[in-house]
């Protein structure tokens, strides 16, 4: 574990010089332009892949990107406060789901009853994400191709999370009054690419 404390040294000798007017300005307070929610991977780098500083993004992060459905219930509170803050509160001008490759949240989706007994609150939070595999499992032969169910699980995952937040009336708002965009991303970790899903279009885009 030393290198974490090392990691601490070497920021308070560096990198916090290299940004300390940031840092005096953001002492007070926060204006972040970006709710960004995205898996809890260890190599999901949400201000390396946006290119953003310190103050830019609000940040959710839990199993595989996934926002609760509005007031469905009181648990997963972490998450639904979270966004709430984030739009009521700092008035973010973007809310950004972002999943990606690989995902080992979306993988267990499809995880078996013994599987999951080792995992139990896991279990309970990929529920959020039910709507999600029963639409997999009705592709045929999909349990198959593994490949083509991973992306199309992780890509479809997406677009629900950024359903389940048009189930928030206050988010629903502000979209409609275009005082909030909602966007949905696939990030590709081996290539860096990111596809952004084109609401009218109905289909994920490269940005380029
Ligand atoms: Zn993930």
């Amino acid at each position: 574990m030393e290198y974490l404390f090392n990691g601490v040294k070497e920021f308070n000798a560096k990198d916090f010089h290299e940004h300390k007017e940031l840092f005096e300005n953001l002492s007070k307070k926060q204006t972040p332009h970006t709710l960004f929610i995205g898996c809890s991977d260890s190599r999901i780098v949400p201000n390396l892949i946006t290119k953003t500083l310190p103050g830019d993004l609000f940040v959710i992060r839990n199993i595989a990107n996934l926002v609760p459905f509005y007031r469905e219930s009181d648990d997963f509170l972490a998450t639904t406060s979270a966004i709430e803050f984030a739009v009521k509160a700092l008035n973010v001008e973007n809310i950004l789901i972002c999943g990606h490759s690989n995902c080992g949240g979306c993988n267990a989706l499809f995880f078996d009853e013994e599987q999951l007994k080792n995992i139990p609150h896991t279990s309970k939070w990929l529920q959020l994400a039910k709507s999600v595999k029963d639409k997999i499992n009705l592709e045929p032969n999909i349990h198959n191709e593994p490949a083509k169910r991973e992306w199309m699980t992780e890509q479809l995952n997406i677009i629900e999370q950024m359903n389940h937040l048009f189930s928030y009336p206050y988010i629903k708002e502000k979209y409609a009054k275009k005082e909030l965009n909602i966007l949905g991303w696939y990030y590709i970790i081996e290539t860096g690419e990111i596809f952004n899903y084109n609401i009218d279009e109905q289909r994920f885009i490269k940005i380029e």
